[in-house]
C-alpha cells in the first residue's frame, strides 16, 4: 500500500426510491490495498459497490476515483477507467462457453492479440478454467463460475477490482482458492481490491484495512488485524458470543 488514494467516498447517500440505503458513507481505498467491507444482511455493502461502479447514482456526497468525480458516471465509462465490478451471485452467461464469457468481458478491448494474451493470463490464474475452455458456463460448479466471473472481470486489466461476496455458496476449498487468487492478484499485479464479504474471518485475513457497515453507516474502520480483534465485531460477524 502506497497511501495514495485511488477511491474516496465522502458522506455518500444512496436511495432506492424512498429507502435510504447509504446514510453518509465515507471511506478511502488506497492504491495497492485490499480493503474489506463487512457487515450483516442489508447493511448496504452491495449498494456501496453499485454506487462506486456507476450502477447507482448517489443522491448526495462526493465520490472520487483516480482523482476525478465518479458520482453518477455511467458504469461503462467507469470501467474504461480501469474499474471492474464482479457482482453478487456471479452473473456469467450460462449459454456461452468459458472462452466466450472471457471474450465478452473484453468487449471494450479492441486488439485481438491483447484479448488472447489476457485469456491466457486468466488461464494461468485459474488452470481449472483452461481445462474447461469449451464448457458452457451454466454447466460449471458454483466455485468454477465464481472463478470465471473473476477471470472475466480481469479481461480489462483493472486497476481496481470490486468483489461482491466472492465466497458466497462455495465449499471451504473453493473459498481458500478464491482468496488465494485475490491475494496473488494484489501482490503480483498490484491490483487494488475492495472486497465485500459476509465471511468476515476470511476477508479480514487477507485485507490490509477494513470498514464495518451497519444499516447504511460505517460503524468502525481500521487495520484489518485490529478489526478482527474487536470484541463487537467478533460477536456480530465472527460468530462468537
Ligand atoms: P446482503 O449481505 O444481505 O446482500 P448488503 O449489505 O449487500 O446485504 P444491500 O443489498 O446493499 O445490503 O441493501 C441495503 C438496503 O437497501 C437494504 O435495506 C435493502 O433491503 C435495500 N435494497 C437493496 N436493493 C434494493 C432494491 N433493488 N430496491 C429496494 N431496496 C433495496
Amino acid at each position: 500500500a502506497t497511501g495514495t488514494p485511488m477511491l474516496e467516498l465522502n458522506n455518500v447517500h444512496t436511495y432506492y426510491g424512498h429507502i435510504h440505503a447509504l446514510k453518509g458513507i465515507s471511506m478511502t481505498v488506497n492504491q495497492g490495498e485490499i480493503v474489506a467491507l463487512i457487515g450483516g444482511n442489508g447493511a448496504g455493502k452491495t449498494t456501496t459497490l453499485r454506487t462506486i461502479s456507476g450502477m447507482m447514482k448517489p443522491k448526495s456526497g462526493t465520490l472520487t476515483y483516480m482523482g476525478r468525480n465518479a458520482a453518477g458516471v455511467p458504469a461503462h465509462l467507469i470501467m474504461q477507467q480501469g474499474m471492474s465490478h464482479v457482482p453478487e451471485g456471479r452473473r456469467i452467461f450460462p449459454q456461452l462457453t468459458v472462452r466466450e464469457n472471457l471474450e465478452v468481458g473484453a468487449y471494450t478491448v479492441g486488439d485481438r492479440k491483447v484479448i488472447e494474451q489476457r485469456i491466457q493470463e486468466g488461464f494461468q490464474f485459474f488452470p481449472r478454467l483452461k481445462e474447461r475452455e469449451n464448457q458452457l458456463g451454466g454447466t460449471m460448479s458454483g466455485g468454477e463460475q465464481q472463478m470465471l466471473a473473476i477471470a472475466r472481470a480481469l479481461m480489462v486489466n483493472p486497476k481496481l477490482l470490486l468483489l461482491d461476496e466472492p465466497s458466497m455458496g462455495l465449499s471451504p476449498l473453493f473459498v481458500e482458492a478464491i482468496f488465494d487468487i485475490i491475494q496473488l492478484l494484489n501482490k503480483e499485479r498490484g491490483t487494488t481490491v475492495l472486497l465485500v464479504e459476509q465471511n468476515a474471518n476470511m476477508a479480514l485475513g487477507i485485507a490490509h484495512r477494513a470498514y464495518v457497515l451497519q444499516t447504511g453507516e460505517i460503524k468502525l474502520s481500521g487495520k484489518a488485524s485490529d478489526i478482527a480483534k474487536d470484541e463487537s465485531v467478533r460477536k456480530a460477524y465472527l460468530g462468537e458470543d
